[in-house]
């Protein structure tokens, strides 16, 4: 179906639902529908949330160091938020010890900041890179510094900035959990990411890791085609700015993608209803009996 007999089914859908609930007003426009979970609406660059979910301030594996909960940008899709969760969680229960710096999220209503161009509708995330000291022991995210990393995975001060932290030339980048983190997001069935911008030096570091450690080749493919130095923006060399595709549920709600659509996402966008793509799964079944265990 083209996108415009789409769109007139989608409007006579909204005016049924409407007049059979009788809340004419509470349906005058697509940014007053709700389904009573939270809803990204517009674009990342113009748009806005309503009934986030707040990221707790700490959790297991993570959390928001000091100088973003001064801001206040907590809040995101459920999805969203749940799915930082887990990934941290995961890292954590792989390396003991580990905890996220999760960044900024969106203004509690999304809308435009100071900031960010984007984070305007709940489906942005940054997210500080996991450190070690120079033995390898993992630290603590620092509470007021995002450090950048050169391609070898040591840290610089770029021209014109300064860190608050004295000791930030021991800290290195986590290659190996950074990785981790990354395959985390990507095998969650419920967030269908569109980006993970980073820097091209350490998107090649983080690429080889997992090459070295023999990663699938799927999951490898994956991360190569959704990580990315973004164009238009710095070259996030000192976090990752995930940013995920409309949930399902809300693009019914006036949640609007900007910009491409991979190849690999193209089926799921055909159908409504909760994600159905499950990418672990659906490439343990594409690979055959074999990887899925004895029968
Ligand atoms: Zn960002």
């Amino acid at each position: 179906m083209s996108s415009k007999p789409r769109a007139v089914l989608a409007g006579l859908q909204a005016a049924l639902l409407c007049s059979s609930l009788g809340l004419s007003l509470s349906c005058a426009g697509e940014n007053l529908w709700t389904d009573l979970t939270s809803i990204s609406s517009g674009k990342t660059n113009r748009g806005r949330t309503r009934r986030p979910a707040k990221m707790p301030l700490k959790g297991e594996g993570y959390v928001v160091p000091e100088r973003w909960r001064e801001r206040g940008f907590q809040y995101g899709v459920d999805e969203l938020v749940a799915a930082v969760e887990r990934a941290a969680r995961l890292v954590n229960d792989a390396v003991p010890g580990s905890t996220l710096g999760v960044a900024d999220l969106s203004a509690m209503h999304g809308g435009r900041s100071r900031w960010h161009a984007s984070h305007q509708s709940g489906r942005d995330v940054d997210l500080i890179f996991y450190t070690t000291n120079e033995d390898g022991e993992p630290l603590a995210p620092l509470g007021d510094d995002m450090l950048h990393f050169d391609g070898d995975g040591e840290p610089y001060l770029p021209r014109r900035e300064e860190y608050n932290d004295e000791k930030w030339e021991e800290r290195r980048f986590d290659t190996a959990r950074n990785w981790l983190l990354i395959e985390s997001l990507l095998s969650d069935p419920s967030v269908r990411l569109q980006w993970v911008f980073v820097s091209n030096q350490l998107r090649e570091r983080l690429l080889n890791h997992a090459r070295a450690s023999g990663r699938p080749q799927w999951m490898i493919d994956y991360a190569a085609v959704v990580m990315n130095q973004p164009g238009d923006a710095p070259p996030h060399d000192d976090h990752f700015h995930v940013r995920m595709y409309c949930p399902r549920s809300d693009r019914f709600y006036g949640c609007r993608e900007r910009g491409v659509v991979w190849r690999h996402e193209k089926k799921s966008f055909k159908y409504g209803g909760p994600e159905r793509y499950d990418p672990v799964l659906w490439h343990l079944v594409a690979a055959g009996p074999a990887l899925i265990g004895p029968p």
